[in-house]
């Protein structure tokens, strides 16, 4: 959640007249998605990923409680904070609406200055939680994808790949002679160089589902779904050209005066009895490969 946007609020209730009460309140300062039935809301979340759902218990077909279950229980939504909005409500059923994920309650007929405040308090805590959360995948030097990310976004991808029978490439990219880079220019010049690096990387990327990681050290990864071998040569002759009119000088270097990148391609149709570490094994494999056929190359495997 990025506080330069407006937070977004999902309200679902099957009165118009309580959805108009909340949505006076709140329309001036957050984006209100609305909803008056369990079925649109839990589409509604998926789709438009709110900061926050109002949730109202008692509604026909599925009621609050369910919702709420079905929220909690898909990764997608799992992480939105839920307030019920209710009426009267016994203490047990308050007690299972916290069990369930709640993370409070609202009494109708709701009050502008509580509705206002227990909104932004718990928006406010999301915020601090996303920023949280976006720091531990996110690499301190060069602040692209870290690795922990990678792995995470891999699998995800992997799965969609497996389901879609899609190609997924993945292209692991290393830098060369970045020892001996170092050792000419510095450690400091070394961070500036992987940070250049990175950005140029990220840059190379046309599609917003691409994927550029640093993998470690000198080495970053890159994920590419719905793409075969061919499309992805393409992105990666790209990512090459890049670095090289970065024009970064690398006089120790025996490939060129310029520093260059060696990299391992492997593509795949996700097949049963494989598994997307294996890819990254043979992507790794060729880009060893590449590194004994010279540097500054790009070798694929499963040719
Ligand atoms: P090759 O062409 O075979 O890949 O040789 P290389 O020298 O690039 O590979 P090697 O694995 O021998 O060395 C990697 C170097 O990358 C050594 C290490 O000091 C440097 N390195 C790794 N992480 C960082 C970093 O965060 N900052 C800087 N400046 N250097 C780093
Ligand atoms: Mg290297
Ligand atoms: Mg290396």
């Amino acid at each position: 959640m990025d506080s330069t946007v407006k937070a977004k609020i999902l309200i679902v209730d099957d009165s118009p007249i309580n959805i108009t009460a909340l949505v006076e309140i709140l329309e001036t300062e957050y984006d209100i998605f609305v909803a008056t039935n369990g079925g649109d809301a839990l589409k509604i979340a998926e789709k438009q990923k709110p900061d926050l759902i109002l949730l109202d218990i008692v509604m026909p077909e599925i009621d609050g409680f369910e919702i709420c279950k079905k929220l909690k229980s898909d990764e997608s939504t799992s992480s939105i904070p839920v307030i019920f909005v209710t009426g009267s409500i016994s203490e047990h059923d308050e007690t299972e609406g916290f069990d369930i994920g709640a993370v409070d309650y609202i009494n109708k007929p709701v009050r502008k200055a509580i509705v206002k405040a227990r909104v932004r308090s718990h928006l406010e805590t999301k915020r601090q939680r996303d920023m949280l959360e976006n720091l531990t995948k996110i690499d301190g030097l060069t602040g692209i994808p870290n690795r922990r990310n990678f792995d995470e976004v891999l699998l995800s991808k992997w799965r969609c790949a497996q389901k879609s029978e899609t190609h997924l490439s993945i292209a692991m990219i290393d830098i060369d002679h970045f020892k001996q880079y170092n050792d000419t220019y510095g450690h400091a010049t070394g961070d500036s160089c992987l940070r250049k690096v990175a950005q140029a990387l990220i840059g190379s990327c046309k599609r917003p589902g691409d994927f550029v990681a640093r993998y470690g050290g000198e080495e970053f990864a890159v994920i590419l779904s719905e793409t075969d071998k061919n499309a992805a040569l393409v992105v990666l002759e790209r990512m090459k050209e890049n670095i090289k009119s970065l024009l970064i000088e690398h006089s120790s270097s025996n490939v060129s005066n310029y520093i260059t990148l060696s990299i391992g391609l492997a593509s795949m149709v996700p097949i049963k009895d494989f598994s997307p570490d294996s890819l990254v094994e043979k992507a790794d494999q060729i880009l060893y490969q590449a590194k004994k056929n010279g540097r500054n190359r790009i070798e694929v495997a499963y040719k």
